[in-house]
């Protein structure tokens, strides 16, 4: 392509200031630069040689009463302090107390699902009954002083009873009554805070209920006990799924988690007689950042299987449990595993890290939302159906991200939403031949650089109801699009594989990311992340035509695009020229090409509905 036309100016004198944005230095947050000097994180990416994190190991016996819409429960959790430091506090998250009357909220709440706040009915650590002279309330945490010091290396015992009223009519992705007896809980249990190696204790509350996951690598056995006829769903192993199962659901079972084809485990049929022959759960899960579970007394179930790594011919279990009424739930399951033998083996490439994949139907229609949990999503049945199936593999990607790599959600949204949204759309682009019919290149270009748009690297405690949805969806998803288009997609897919592989069961920070990505693929990509993640601004570039022969594509945003010149022909053919984003690393603002005049031109078009502009009056040249 390049034979018809000449670049020009290619080694014409950068400026001091070009110069230096090549070798620029990222800014660094006070903390993390200790962290650097602790050796806890490095510089080239990978987790630093003293690297550390806390886990906790929970023991649960819980209990839902679908008559008073409650759950009460007992805990006992054996906390390990890894870090170096001494801790004299430890901080609970209460997310239910996000309904506590009084409470500050983003979005509304039903008044009939206010309530007090959790109740705690006892709460003892090492031994010692915690009165409520050592604890204090801060939104949805609970911070207690602990009777003694818990130092490095050791452990700390909390026993814990509480109990809560589930919401009923606040339509909340995160946990609730959906309908005919059917639960989906989440955020339920007190859950002890991370207490980093860069911030310490984070703090953040979920009082307003936007922002999600910032959690430790936990371990859990969980008891959890159900009226009779209910079936449960949840994160983890379940344990005594013979003595659970009737033996011809049992049956069913076992060739759905043998098998590629789709097995109706549970069918309206089925129940005519009792499908469960007990009511108390029993599971296990290790190394995970959560726990969650759905229940129901009418749902179907479909399974099936999919071997997600060829070598071990490891099979993941991949099921969808969902209400009857649900119709786009209906051959769900089919999709779920083609979307996870796409992750294990294409994109990301990495092989599901889970035993299931669960979807699980507790999110109302007109919610028109979903949420994800390791290895269980809460899905929706959605109004719109064209989104049901995006939302469907979008919940079930992050299993890779925030879950099998714990980035902090709560600060860094794009972390794990970006490449969400971004695999989302390229299996439903490139499997399911489907578009999502809201194309993240428009909005991005109709709300860039407004005042709605901040940097990416504002932390994401600063999301409302308003912005949430443009700073974890729409941007990141067009800056990694970006970062593919500069590197290539085979080199941006190992360096997205190498990332993982460096950070699973870890925490890493955004500069842990631009590092690994720095390390990985041998370049400086300063510049980049200085630009998209640092920077206020938008993506603009303008088309311009000197003397009828050359051709002038200048950087008005600052927001690196690719190239793409359209030249039309007088004779009806055209041409086509695509730069790599990365020619604006070296010349500057201004880009230019002398056009071959061996045929006729017609006309100039400059950009691409894929490629984001917020003017595109000035993408266009006419010659007369
Ligand atoms: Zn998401």
């Amino acid at each position: 392509m390049k034979s018809l036309f000449f670049i020009t100016g290619l080694f014409f004198c950068l400026t001091v200031q070009e110069l230096i944005a090549q070798n620029i230095e990222l800014f660094e947050s006070v903390e993390y630069q200790k962290a650097v000097v602790r050796g806890t994180r490095s510089k080239n990416g990978k987790p630093g040689q003293n690297y550390w994190q806390n886990h906790s190991d929970y023991k649960i016996d819980v209990a839902l009463s679908p008559e008073a819409h409650s759950l009460s429960g007992k805990a006992q959790i054996v906390y390990h302090n890894e870090s170096p430091d001494t801790l004299t506090e430890i901080t609970l998250r209460l997310y239910q107390d996000r309904y506590k009357k009084g409470t500050i909220r983003s979005r509304k709440v039903n008044p009939d699902d206010l309530h007090d706040g959790v109740s705690i009915d006892s709460l003892i650590i090492n031994n010692t009954r915690i009165n409520d002279g050592s604890i204090r309330h801060n939104g949805t945490n609970l911070t207690v002083q602990l009777p003694s010091p818990l130092f490095p290396k050791s452990t700390a015992q909390i026993n814990i009873k509480w109990n809560f009223k589930i919401p009923t009519k606040t339509h909340f992705r995160r946990m609730g009554y959906f309908k005919d007896g059917a639960y989906f809980i989440g955020l339920w249990y007190p859950q002890i805070a991370v207490y980093d190696d860069i911030y310490g204790w984070d703090k953040f509350t979920f009082h307003t209920g936007v922002q999600e996951f910032y959690n430790d690598y936990n371990n859990y056995e969980v008891k959890i006990t159900v009226p009779n006829g209910y079936v449960v769903w949840a994160t983890g192993d379940l344990l005594n799924e013979n003595k659970i199962f009737a033996p011809n659901i049992l049956k069913k079972l076992r060739k759905a988690k043998a098998t590629d084809e789709t097995v109706n485990i549970i069918t309206r049929d089925d129940y005519t007689l009792p499908v469960v022959k007990d009511s108390v759960w029993f599971y296990k899960a290790s190394y995970i950042s959560d726990f969650a579970f759905g229940a129901a007394k009418n749902f179907l179930w479909d399974g099936t299987s999919v071997i997600v790594e060829e070598k071990s011919k490891r099979r993941v279990f991949v099921d969808v449990a969902f209400h009857p009424g649900s119709d786009n739930f209906y051959g769900a399951t089919d999709i779920a595993r083609q979307c996870i033998e796409y992750y294990s083996k294409e994109n990301p490439g990495i092989p599901f890290p889970y035993s299931h994949a669960t979807s699980f139907n507790g999110v109302p229609d007109e919610a028109n939302s979903a949420m994800e949990f390791p290895m269980i999503a809460n899905d929706c049945n959605w109004q719109d159906s064209s989104i049901f199936k995006f939302a469907l593999v979008h919940e079930l990607f992050h299993n890779y991200f925030p879950f099998y790599v714990g980035t902090n959600e709560k600060q860094n949204t794009w972390m794990d939403e970006g490449w969400a949204f971004l695999i989302e759309h390229d299996f439903c682009n490139d499997i399911l031949k489907e578009g999502h019919p809201r194309d993240p290149n428009q909005i991005y270009s109709f709300l860039a650089g407004t005042r709605i748009d901040f940097p990416l690297f504002t932390t994401s405690e600063t999301y409302n109801k308003t912005n949430k949805g443009y700073y974890y969806a729409i941007k990141p998803f067009v800056i990694f699009s970006l970062l593919r288009d500069l590197l290539g997609k085979e080199i941006f897919t190992s360096i997205l594989q190498e990332y993982i592989r460096l950070w699973h069961g870890k925490h890493p920070t955004p500069y842990d990311f631009f590092y690994t990505f720095n390390e990985v693929s041998g370049e400086n990509l300063n510049w980049f992340w200085e630009t998209c993640f640092y920077e206020f601004g938008y993506p603009d570039l303008e088309l311009n035509v000197v003397d009828g022969e050359k051709i002038i594509v200048k950087k008005i945003g600052n927001i690196p695009l690719p190239i793409k010149l359209t030249i039309n022909y007088e004779d009806g053919t055209n041409k086509e020229i695509v730069e790599n984003l990365r020619i604006w690393k070296d010349w500057g603002n201004e880009y230019s090409l002398i056009i071959d005049k061996k045929k006729k031109v017609k006309s100039i078009e400059l950009g691409d509905p894929k490629i984001p502009d917020i003017n595109t009056a000035n993408n266009y040249y006419g010659f007369k």
